[in-house]
């Protein structure tokens, strides 16, 4: 039976509220997972039934999240809806938040985030430290700009985990940038690369975790392993949260988001880029935090109390990617081994088939000591494998 309330004593919509995520991966599924600790009826609209969050949530709609019909008609019977990834028709979202569908984070926002031309100049307007930018329509544009490289060229539209983004050292490199509009930004000599996820109520009160440090891989271009809290002095962290609730502060929205800052090589902070959803770099949140990135967004859509975001220990992840050469149903090698490991707990996404790059699974480390964290964090990438 579904509990509802004749009166809206708790400043939500009703008790019971029904809420769709647009996507149906494993953003998604996690944020189901949490959800099963409160009173909410759960919908997911993706076009692939055996995506990793179809089986979780209450109702699942086959259905692309770019088209406005597919969008528009999945919101319009819910209270509010949320994203687990930004390329989402935001015209069917404004449509739907005209009609009293509440949208985490609003349209405004998703609609700034989604496009890194508009992303930029954003952080510009309102005085938030970012890489200076030009901004390039063509590839002949992009050669006559030169002189401004060392820079990085990113596709405004479209990219994602690295591939709308090219490094471009000097002249010779001008070639593999994009033909399309784009940003060209000053080529930052990066320090560190961290990530703070910031979350803002529909009062405007803000809740800001530790942050995050990232480890790349620079042949893949892909997060290596993270460690949290970052060791950066604590001058840089208050920079860094300044910063970071500035941009939440200016986009204006209840939601959740994950700033991606860099620190350089003078110790200033820059953004890089926003997240308008929960995001890769929290997902420690979930063994590691008192309340992890996805309750902290049921408590935003719900109208609860924001949740406290203090590390219960330090923590490590490790991101389950599919193995170079095997592509097929998934194979976890070196999973018994590693599940011995104290304090590791494991998360697979649920993929049945797997492919060099793909995202599998993560692996959580929690120790008190950050020596341990990345002696174990290194065991892990050696022993467990995806193949297929
Ligand atoms: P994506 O959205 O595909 O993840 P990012 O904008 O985060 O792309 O860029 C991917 C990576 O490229 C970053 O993590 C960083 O290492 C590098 N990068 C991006 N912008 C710059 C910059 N302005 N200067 C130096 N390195 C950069």
């Amino acid at each position: 039976m579904l509990l509802k309330t004749s009166a809206n004593i708790f400043a939500r919509k009703s008790f019971y509220m029904k809420i769709g995520i647009l996507g149906g991966g494993q953003l998604g599924r996690m944020l189901l997972q949490q959800a099963a600790n409160y009173v909410v009826e759960t919908y997911v609209l993706e076009n692939d039934e055996n995506c990793p969050a179809a089986h979780l949530c209450h109702h699942f709609t086959k259905g692309d999240i770019t088209n406005f019909n597919d969008v528009y008609n999945f919101g319009k019977q819910l209270d509010a809806l949320t994203i687990e990834i930004e390329s989402v028709n935001v015209a069917a979202l404004e449509k739907l938040e005209a009609e009293g569908v509440t949208i985490y984070p609003k349209p405004s926002a998703i609609k700034i985030i989604k496009n890194k031309i508009l992303q930029k100049q954003f952080y510009k307007e309102n005085q938030i430290p970012t890489s200076e930018f030009v901004i390039t329509a063509t590839l002949d544009e992009l050669k006559a700009h030169a002189h401004f490289l060392p820079a990085v060229h990113k596709v405004g539209e479209g990219g994602y985990d690295g591939k709308g983004v090219q490094l471009l050292h000097d002249e010779t490199h001008t070639h593999k940038g994009f033909d399309a509009p784009s940003v060209l930004e000053k080529m930052v000599k990066i320090k560190k690369e961290i990530s703070m996820i910031v979350a803002m109520d529909a009062k405007g009160n803000t809740a800001i975790y530790p942050p995050a440090e990232m480890v790349a891989n620079p042949v893949l271009n892909l997060l290596d392993y993270q460690l949290s809290p970052a060791l950066i002095p604590e001058k840089t962290l208050w920079k860094a949260e300044a910063i970071a609730r500035a941009v939440v502060k200016h986009l204006n929205s209840p939601g959740l988001f994950a700033v991606e800052l860099f620190i350089d090589d003078k110790d200033d902070v820059l953004v890089n880029e926003t997240a308008p959803r929960v995001h890769n770099s929290g997902h420690h949140t979930i063994e590691a935090n008192y309340c992890s990135q996805f309750d902290m967004l049921w408590r935003v859509m719900l109208n609860y109390p924001l949740g406290n975001t203090k590390p219960i220990l330090p923590s490590a992840i490790v991101n389950l990617l599919g193995a170079e050469g095997y592509s097929g149903n998934a194979v976890y090698e070196g999973l018994e081994e590693i599940m011995q490991i104290e304090n590791v707990y494991v998360h697979l996404y649920g993929k049945t088939t797997t492919k060099p790059g793909r995202k599998m699974g993560h692996v959580t480390i929690m120790s008190k000591d950050y020596q341990d964290l990345t002696h174990t964090a290194n065991k892990i990438k050696h022993l467990l494998k995806v193949k297929a």
